[in-house]
């Protein structure tokens, strides 16, 4: 069989830990038997991050910005432990938060639903994406511990001296306060990600706030996503055959119990941590939710929602047989070809992108998984693979299909 060619260059963005190995096996069992594949290799193991004072995460994001696709390896996000560990320079920030900052992304987080791995809410038929804002509100906040009696005031000064005031609460005795803030620029931004990431996926999009409570902060959030969707969206929308839903938050959490599925819910900040938390949490595993960072300017980075596994790997270096679970990472990569695929009109690659997520599937429904997996499945009597193992079987389910 010929090898699948490509034309413009995937970024590829190596990690760190167990991941980097998987990350290896996956190329070398999965990917180069079967494409020709053309990467641009940026090597973000902290090694060479810290080799390269971080430049080297700056020049992905760049790359990313030019060729509009990337895959992402997990990362070591450097704390105290690590700098001694990996004799640092200094404690380099998260190369995520790099890339985000850079891309100005929403991040996507979808489970991947496999039978025998059941979602623990029962009419959860299909995926629910969560789509979180990641930028201002309670995550760029200031608070004051109030020590007693006194008069808390909201001042806004405009460049030309002009004031805004609102009195927040006359103290009686001791309290607390907090000034939040966001830009209408990330909040539109926000919203046209969610917006494209509909259109290109096909689902429809809910978002919800508090505007009933929160008259202006959470309305700007609700008008902003209005005037885009009215302006840009509706017709496309309608040409697709989904919709925009706006609700409030409480009315979105008792629908999301009762859904199907099968559509992005779309979040601020704080309401996407902590939903996002408990969406994959009820559909299984972290090891099998796919990533996908969307730029406004529709730019993709793939990657898995999960970090290095760090135990997996120090068990893995003391020569120990590991069982990490490389679904999400092999969906990265899939995810990855699949764009890069459509963006340059190669149906192979995307065909080949299908086939490879279709036998990872397989496989697991075949009752052949990973320990992680094994723990958690309806299959009776599932064969627990080791790490080297598992994608082999899947190498074996991928050549029976092509
Ligand atoms: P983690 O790598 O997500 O792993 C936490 C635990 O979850 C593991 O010990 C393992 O449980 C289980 N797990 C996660 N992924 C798994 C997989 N693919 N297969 C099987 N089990 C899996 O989180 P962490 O250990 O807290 O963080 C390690 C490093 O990752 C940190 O340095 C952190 O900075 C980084 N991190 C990076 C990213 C990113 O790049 N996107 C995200 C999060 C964290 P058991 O040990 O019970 O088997
Ligand atoms: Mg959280």
């Amino acid at each position: 069989m010929d090898k699948i060619k490509m034309t413009i260059p995937l970024v590829e963005m190596d990690g760190d830990e167990m991941t980097r190995i998987l990350w290896k096996m996956i190329k070398e069992e999965l990917l180069l038997p079967f494409i020709d594949l053309k990467t641009e290799y940026y090597d973000l193991g902290l090694e060479h991050r810290n080799e390269t004072d971080d430049q080297v995460t700056m020049d992905s994001a760049e790359a990313t910005k030019k060729y509009g696709v990337a895959v992402k390896c997990a990362t070591i996000t450097p704390n105290a432990a690590r700098m001694t560990e990996y004799n640092l320079k200094e404690m380099w920030k998260s190369p995520n938060g790099t890339i985000r900052a850079a891309l100005d992304g929403t991040v996507f987080r979808a489970p991947i639903i496999v039978k025998g791995i059941e979602p623990c809410v029962k009419n959860w038929k299909k995926p629910i994406t969560l789509a979180r804002h990641a930028y201002g509100d309670v995550y760029k906040n200031v608070e004051i511990r109030v020590p007693g009696a006194g008069k808390a005031e909201l001042v806004f000064t405009g460049e030309d001296g002009t004031e805004i005031r609102e009195t927040i609460h006359t103290f009686q005795g001791s309290g607390v306060i907090q000034g939040v803030h966001n830009l209408d620029k990330s909040i539109a931004s926000f919203a046209r990600a969610c917006f494209n990431y509909g259109l290109d996926t096909k689902q429809s999009v809910w978002f919800a706030t508090k505007d009933t409570i929160s008259k202006k902060y959470d309305h700007q959030f609700k008008d902003i996503f209005q005037e885009i969707f009215e302006a840009e969206y509706a017709d496309k929308f309608k040409e697709a055959g989904i919709e925009y839903f706006y609700t409030l938050i409480d009315d979105a959490v008792a629908r999301v119990m009762k859904a199907e599925g099968g559509f992005i819910w779309a979040c601020k900040n704080y309401d996407g941590d902590v939903m996002s938390d408990m969406v994959s949490s009820a559909f299984g595993s972290l090891a099998m939710m796919t990533s996908v960072l969307v730029s406004p300017s529709g730019v993709y980075e793939y990657e898995a929602a999960h970090g290095t596994v760090q135990r997996h790997y120090y068990k893995h270096l003391k020569g120990e047989e590991t069982s990490t679970n490389s679904v999400a990472t092999i969906f990265a990569w899939t995810g990855a070809l699949r764009k890069r695929g459509e963006l340059d009109q190669i149906p192979e690659l995307m065909a080949f992108a299908d086939k490879l997520e279709q036998a990872t599937l397989a496989t697991i429904e075949g009752g052949r998984m990973t320990k992680d997996l094994a723990l958690i499945t309806s299959i009776e009597q599932p064969v627990v693979l080791n790490s080297q193992e598992f994608i082999a079987a899947i190498r074996e389910t991928l050549e029976q299909s092509l």
